[in-house]
């Protein structure tokens, strides 16, 4: 049998990297995409030059079979969705896992956040599973074992102050699961979400901490703030999410679900 072949976007760091890694040591050859450069948002963006240097140490393809690679991917972009599946198929031949994990954030009072931010957060995280989803369709009904896993969010589970088009943009990813997963069954397509609590990521460390904290202090702080509203006390890492994907990719009978993986944060 072929090693199974997964796309993971968003992999040039973060949670996204730890999924890559993960598959990769699982026995997965992967595609790792992520945006082609640098982007303008309120905090610094990954991007796929580089990436392939940080997975070749974990790539452990038999033979000549390449087992990981490296595209350039903007998740808003039907051309580039297309793209990057493409070059998938070309690079191994299959598809049997989507990750949909790319996503931002941005945070403020309603009445002064802005149009393009609201209309930005909903193209990556929402639509962006939408148009990766439309492009890989095609070639996971043909795979074994096909299915997708898109990144929500506890914050797609219960909705807090200053986040309303986060928490929208991922109860729209949970929703878009639940839909797909239902009209794919058929086709024999699983779609599952998992919801992150608190990963020390740039998300948290370089946008929603330092809101609240001196820079020197976001560290601390994190930590303190995890163990305070974390019922097992630490925060999440990547690799707690990337154990979760691999759950789901290898769970034949789980589909629809939205599988928290919060330390007790989060318990619906
Ligand atoms: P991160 O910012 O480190 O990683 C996100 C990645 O997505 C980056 O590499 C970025 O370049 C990429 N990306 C952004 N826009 C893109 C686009 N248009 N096309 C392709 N790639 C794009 O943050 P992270 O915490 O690793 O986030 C990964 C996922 O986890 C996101 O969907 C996020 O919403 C979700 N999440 C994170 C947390 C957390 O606590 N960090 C909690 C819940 C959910």
């Amino acid at each position: 049998m072929t090693a199974p072949v997964a796309l993971v976007t968003g992999a040039a760091r973060g949670i996204g990297l730890a999924m890559a890694q993960t598959l990769l040591k699982a026995g997965y050859r992967v595609m790792a995409a992520d945006l082609p450069g640098d982007q303008n948002w309120n905090y610094d963006l990954g991007h796929a030059k580089g990436l392939d240097q940080k997975l070749s140490s974990v790539a452990t393809g038999a033979g000549n079979e390449p087992s990981v690679a490296v595209c350039d991917l903007d998740v808003t972009q039907t051309h580039s969705c297309t793209n990057a599946v493409a070059q998938t198929i070309e690079t191994f031949g299959q598809l049997n896992l989507l990750v949909n994990n790319a996503g931002v954030v941005d945070s403020g009072p309603i009445m002064t956040f802005s149009e393009a931010a609201w209309d930005r957060i909903f193209a990556v995280n929402s639509k962006g599973i939408f148009l990766m989803s439309q492009a890989a369709i095609p070639h996971l009904k043909t795979a074994e074992n096909p299915s997708i896993v898109n990144t929500a969010s506890i914050a797609g589970k219960k909705g807090v102050p200053n986040m309303a088009a986060y928490c929208g943009s991922k109860f729209a990813a949970i929703g878009i699961t639940q839909s797909l997963a239902s009209e794919l069954a058929p086709e024999g397509i699983r779609v599952n979400a998992i919801c992150p609590g608190i990963v020390g990521t740039a998300m948290w460390l370089e946008h929603l901490m330092p809101k609240a904290n001196a820079a020197s202090e976001v560290a601390v702080a994190f930590e303190d703030r995890s163990a305070e509203l974390i019922p097992l006390g630490r925060p999440q890492t990547g690799d707690d999410m990337a154990e979760a994907v691999l759950y789901l990719a290898r769970a034949e009978n789980v589909t629809g679900i939205a599988l928290t993986v919060a330390g007790g944060m989060e318990m619906n």
